[in-house]
């Protein structure tokens, strides 16, 4: 699994490191990121933040 966040449709919501602690932070921006090593994680609740993304910008591509 590969996570990514599209951090030109990103507006900064944190609603992915609310979601999902273990895999998303928030930048000194405020804007959502991927925590280094994490971009792999085989976390539930990554598909939660997928979904509570308002922008649809977190991206999952299986393998
Ligand atoms: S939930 Fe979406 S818009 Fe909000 S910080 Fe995360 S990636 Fe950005």
């Amino acid at each position: 699994m590969s996570v990514h966040i599209d951090s030109g449709l990103c507006i900064g919501s944190g609603q992915c490191a609310l979601t999902a602690p273990g895999v998303f932070t928030t930048d000194d921006d405020g804007f959502g990121t991927v925590i280094p090593g994490k971009d792999g994680a085989d976390d539930p609740m990554v598909n939660e933040a997928v979904r509570a993304c308002p922008v649809q910008a977190i991206s999952v591509a299986e393998g």
